[in-house]
């Protein structure tokens, strides 16, 4: 492994580390689904070292039409509620306005850091070596030339591109261009001093698009200033909130990926334009929408608080990119947007599949770049209304 930072402090330090299975198309559910496979058998080896839990994911809508969700509904792992009163009784967190919920039952959270630091331990106990350095070039002749600043250059048979937001400068370094792009996506966690959120509440998602409650006054304002107007239009769904921290903690963290503008992405992400000083007022906003007990922290906002976040890299289609690159000898495993941590088991035992040649799962084939080639399947990823993203 070459990496100039510490592994797992860029991207993957600023993972919600939550996972599902639940997708609108069934290969990423049959990949998702083996990397929680693996997650659960590590679990279980490692005496849980890194506390997952399968608190599951509740998606809430206001929709009364849920014919959108019927894949998931027939597929028989999840379960749509749509009695009120049923509703009402398990999930009494949620806005009265709420018509459905359905609960994603293999889903739940991770310690991502803790998943990195075990299998780096694996990695070291098998002979694996970390080299801290920066590859900035990189030749092919036999075999490929790395020129890395910080230490030795180091020569290899077969290589690797795992450089999160900056795989296309890897790409790029073999003359390749990867069809990828770097949107920069907010987090907050808070201490939750007025106890809003209950500590056992599951991961909660609202799918619904909305247009946040300003007053006439604040509207106003809003709209006058060419930078903020924005914010008075309808925004997507997808805002979530969890507790953070386990049962006898009192965090809560929100997320919500409403920006779709690409960014280049920054050495230190603290420099990112695209981070946005409002971001935690419009999420507890969003948050409160469909959350009631949130509503308090609108007027006084919490005073603890951690505002951050990262690049979803991504194909336009948000399938990842694994398996071999077009130069001979090189792979990648790319693009893991927003589902990085909880696909990771399964992402390296495919690429490791691709670099020695061993028999690979049915979704190896439309994971790699060699979908493009298939002109059915990419049109109806274009097509589709919905991208699976959180
Ligand atoms: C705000 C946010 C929330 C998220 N929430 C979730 C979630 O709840 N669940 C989930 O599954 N996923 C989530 N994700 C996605 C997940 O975090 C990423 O998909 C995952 O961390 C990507 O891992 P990576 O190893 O590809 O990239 P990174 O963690 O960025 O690692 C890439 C590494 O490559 C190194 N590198 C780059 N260039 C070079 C070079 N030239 N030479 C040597 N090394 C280099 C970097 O230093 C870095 O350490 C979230 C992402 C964000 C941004």
């Amino acid at each position: 492994m070459i990496d100039p930072r510490q592994p797992m402090s860029y991207t993957s330090a600023q993972s919600g580390d939550n996972y599902r299975n639940w997708w609108p198309h069934p290969v990423m559910t049959a990949f998702t689904d083996a990397s929680i496979d693996e997650l659960d058998r590590l679990a279980h080896d490692t005496d849980d070292v890194f506390n997952m839990t399968r608190g599951g994911y509740v998606l809430a809508t206001r929709r009364d039409d849920i014919t959108g969700f019927e894949p998931a509904i027939q597929s028989g792992i999840d379960v749509a509620i749509l009695d009120r009163t049923a509703l009402r009784q398990k999930f009494p967190a949620l806005s009265k306005d709420i018509r459905h919920v359905i609960h994603i039952r293999r889903g739940g959270d991770i310690s991502g850091q803790q998943l990195g630091a075990w299998m780096l331990d694996q990695i070291r106990a098998r002979g694996g070596r970390l080299v801290r350095g920066e590859v900035t070039a990189i030749a092919r002749d036999e075999r490929f030339m790395l020129d890395v600043s910080g230490a030795n250059d180091i020569t290899a048979d077969t290589i690797v591109n795992a450089a999160g937001p900056f795989a296309p400068r890897i790409a790029a370094m073999l003359d390749e261009v990867l069809p990828v792009q770097n949107i920069f996506e907010q987090k907050v966690a808070f201490e939750d001093r007025l106890r809003a959120i209950a500590r056992d509440m599951p991961f909660s998602i609202d799918l619904d698009e909305k247009r946040l409650g300003w007053t006439p006054e604040e509207q106003a304002l809003l709209n006058a200033d060419p930078n903020l107007a924005w914010l008075t239009r309808t925004l997507p769904g997808g805002t979530h909130c969890r507790p953070e921290g386990g049962p006898h903690g009192n965090w809560v963290k929100l997320g919500w990926a409403y920006n779709d503008i690409p960014s280049v992405p920054q050495e230190d992400m603290v420099n990112e334009p695209a981070s946005d000083p409002q971001f935690p007022e419009i999420v507890m906003r969003g948050a409160a929408a469909f959350i009631p007990a949130l509503e308090p922290y609108i007027e006084t906002p919490p005073t603890r608080y951690s505002h951050y976040g990262g690049y979803y890299t991504m194909t336009e289609e948000n399938w990842p990119l694994i398996g071999p690159m077009q130069t001979d000898g090189a792979f990648m495993v790319a693009a893991l947007s927003g589902f990085g941590s909880m696909s990771a088991c399964a992402a390296g035992k495919l690429c490791a599949g691709w670099v020695c040649g061993t028999p690979l799962p049915d979704y190896a084939r439309p994971l790699s770049s060699s979908r493009y080639d298939d002109v059915e399947l990419m049109r109806q990823l274009r097509s589709a209304t919905s991208k699976g993203l959180l």
